[in-house]
């Protein structure tokens, strides 16, 4: 312990800790990636569940709102590579969502995948990292049956009936027999229209899906 302190300040004063969002310095002896006061900024998302209706999904839990700094922290993880950063926010997940609810109603994880040339320019799918996180804390396998293997353009800036066709035949399960009676945790970064969901879920009770529940860790307002 005492030598792990020493190189963890040694290594702090070569690359001092900072918050990966406001850049103030952090304890150099902790494992912390946001300041306090950046995550005591994370909104919480208090709002009641609405817009399920004619859904392939059953439901969506959203611990925060995808907006300030919790946008700022997603997009670090999402588009800068800061692993870090990602492994915080799937902590962050883990600790907010309640072991007796969805948790607890699935057999099978699936990430909501990435077109595979998207994937080689990140490095990593956001989902997948969220996922691994969720399924180290519960016990539930993950499963990558579900591929896209069509590129969908970005769904910013398209009108609500664009995003729907956008992603229209975007997903395929490739393995129905890991899906087929099973009820299935879908798990994303972001929830906005709900389209990708809806669309990935139909491709999942297709496949035989018992149930889809719709697990990200923030959406917008
Ligand atoms: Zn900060």
């Amino acid at each position: 312990m005492v030598i792990r302190n020493i190189l963890k300040a040694g290594l702090n004063f070569i690359w001092p800790l900072k918050c990966h969002i406001c850049d103030i310095a952090l304890d150099p002896l902790s494992d912390m990636v946001f300041c306090e006061r950046c995550e005591g900024g994370f909104r919480r998302n208090t709002l009641a569940p609405s817009g399920y209706i004619n859904r392939y999904y059953d439901s969506v839990t959203s611990p925060y709102i995808y907006e300030g700094i919790m946008r700022e922290a997603i997009h670090l993880f999402k588009y800068k590579r800061d692993e870090a950063a990602g492994g915080r926010l799937a902590e962050l997940l883990c600790e907010t969502i309640p072991d007796d609810g969805i948790i607890c109603g699935a057999d099978v994880i699936v990430p909501l995948p990435l077109y595979k040339r998207n994937l080689r320019k990140r490095r990593y799918n956001q989902a997948m990292v969220l996922a691994k996180m969720v399924s180290e804390r519960s016990g539930l396998p993950i499963t990558e049956s579900l591929k896209k293997h069509k590129a969908t353009p970005a769904q910013t800036g398209l009108s609500a009936k664009k995003r729907a066709s956008n992603v229209k035949g975007a997903f395929i399960c490739e393995d129905a027999r890991r899906i087929n009676g099973k009820r299935v945790l879908l798990v994303d970064d972001v929830y906005t229209t709900g389209n990708t969901a809806d669309e990935a879920s139909r491709v999942l009770k297709k496949a035989g899906a018992r149930s889809v529940d719709v697990l990200t860790l923030a959406r917008s307002l």
